[in-house]
């Protein structure tokens, strides 16, 4: 993964330092003596990452983070500030004016290094996606939080240590909305809790529990998109957190205002990127859905079937295809509307669902024809559950308007196939058709099972 990085220092030895830790294989390093220089060579070409030093004679950070966030050419650029590390307060309105992250100005290599793949891979991740950055990780901490957020949950794990790592005495984590339990490592592992915005896993010793709880987080289907945000003090010599999926990385010493800075960023990830994936889901689910029946729809009947068909490659078993069509349909169109006829269709889907098990698949497959899955059904059962279907349906009639009470029935075609067979849903689903076809012919509100002419027909080269 490769990225280009400007250094903006007017501090020649400090510029030279930062420079020389970067792994120029890696980066593409330019470096910018004052803010003017630094802006034009933004301007001509956008870097992904920017350090900044927080000295920088003139520099307006938040006007600044403002101007680059809002051009589209800049929007993604990860801007780092270099503050000196006992400078609290230049950390915290650093973060404030939006920087994403703040470093140490004397930073260790490995971890500037590492924080730097971090971005760049939320980065990449924000490309791949299509993201837009608002949306998605890469905001700074600038943004206020105007509109309404739930409260943050945190869960606090200290792994090791005698003393507890988190000061609850002067109140911040309530000051900034925090919820903040604490729990042991063995409770985190036994049970993750999905709801949890932020686990901040504290590492006290030199043992790996701290780092092997971070890997379990994230490999847990429950806690796998909860923020991880890492406390050491362990830097030399070992891989970085952030490297083994933390997603914010503090020494013990951050001061309660960074911190909760930090929390608030993590958790507003988190929240975000949840609100995405429902609106995926909600949107895939439409994708899915018949408007009219709220069955499953043709596109999903197709992929259904695909998936069926290999998991009966890999494990052949019993199953009834079953093709459904109603009877007359067009007659209910002419003498009551198209929009009777639509209540009509709704009523027989609604009916037909309820006499299926919920291991049985159903969706609407084309206009007035549905197709139905029974998997592990063999010939008796398909017959009987067609049987409760089609009578089901001829029971049931539908008020319209002025007291008109509307009557319909259907017709179903069944194909099966056996464990020993090799037949694919395509060839079931045309000796099924064949089938309703000859219920057709045969008076209607009527079953029949598809024969072994009937599958010749749709199996001329396998029979041949
Ligand atoms: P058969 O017993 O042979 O199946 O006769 P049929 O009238 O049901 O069959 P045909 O294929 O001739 O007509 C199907 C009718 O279904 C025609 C079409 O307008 C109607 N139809 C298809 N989709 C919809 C729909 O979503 N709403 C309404 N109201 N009618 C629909
Ligand atoms: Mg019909
Ligand atoms: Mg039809």
């Amino acid at each position: 993964m490769s990225g280009h990085v400007l250094i903006i220092d007017a501090l020649t030895n400090r510029r030279i330092r930062l420079r020389a830790q970067l792994d120029t294989a890696a980066y593409e390093v330019e470096v910018a003596d004052n803010l003017q220089e630094g802006l034009n060579r933004i301007q001509a070409a956008p870097p992904d990452v920017l350090i900044v030093a927080d000295d920088l004679p003139g520099l307006r950070l938040r006007q600044m983070c403002k101007v680059l966030r809002a051009n589209r050419k800049t929007q993604l650029t990860t801007i780092m500030v270099a503050v000196a590390h006992e400078n609290h307060s230049a950390r915290v309105s650093a973060l404030i004016a939006g920087a994403h992250d703040v470093i140490d100005q004397h930073s260790d290599a490995a971890d500037l290094k590492a924080r730097l793949r971090n971005f760049m891979r939320i980065k990449h991740d924000a490309v791949e996606t299509r993201s837009t950055p608002d949306g998605l990780a890469h905001r700074g901490l600038a943004e206020a939080v105007s509109e309404f957020r739930p409260q943050t949950t945190v869960a606090v794990v200290q792994c090791g240590g005698q003393e507890t790592w988190i000061k609850h005495s002067d109140n911040w984590e309530q000051e900034a909305g925090i919820n903040l339990v604490t729990l042991t490592p063995d409770q985190v592992r036994r049970s993750p809790d999905g709801k949890t915005d932020v686990f901040i896993l504290v590492e006290r010793e030199t043992t790996d529990t701290a780092r092997d709880l971070l890997s379990a987080l994230r490999a847990h289907p429950d806690s796998r998109n909860s923020r991880i945000l890492f406390v050491t003090d362990r830097s030399a010599g070992s891989v970085s957190p952030l490297d083994l999926g933390a997603h914010d990385l503090v020494p013990p010493d951050v001061s309660s205002k960074e911190l909760a800075l930090r929390i608030q960023r993590l958790a507003r990830q988190k929240q975000d990127a949840d609100r995405a994936r429902a609106a995926a889901s909600e949107l895939e689910e439409k994708a899915y859905t018949d408007a009219l029946t709220k069955l499953k729809n043709r596109q999903a009947a197709d992929e259904y079937l695909i998936r069926t068909d290999r998991l009966l490659r890999d494990n052949p078993r019993p199953l009834a295809v079953l093709i459904a069509d109603v009877d007359h349909f067009k007659a209910i169109n002419d003498s009551h509307g198209h929009a009777a006829g639509d209540a009509v269709l709704a009523h027989i889907a609604s009916v037909l669902s309820a006499n299926l098990r919920t291991s049985d698949y159903i969706a609407r497959f084309g206009g007035e024809e549905f197709l139905i899955v029974l998997p592990d059904a063999g010939a008796g059962q398909a017959r009987s559950v067609a049987r409760r279907l089609r009578d089901a349906v001829a029971r049931s009639s539908w008020a319209l308007d002025r007291g008109t009470h509307v009557r319909v029935t259907i017709s179903i075609g069944i194909a099966l196939t056996s464990r020993s067979e090799r037949k694919t849903t395509i060839d079931l689903c045309r000796a099924a058709d064949i089938a309703l076809y000859s219920a057709k012919r045969n008076g209607r509100n009527r079953i029949e099972m598809a024969t072994a002419r009937d599958f010749e027909a749709v199996l001329p080269q396998r029979t041949g």
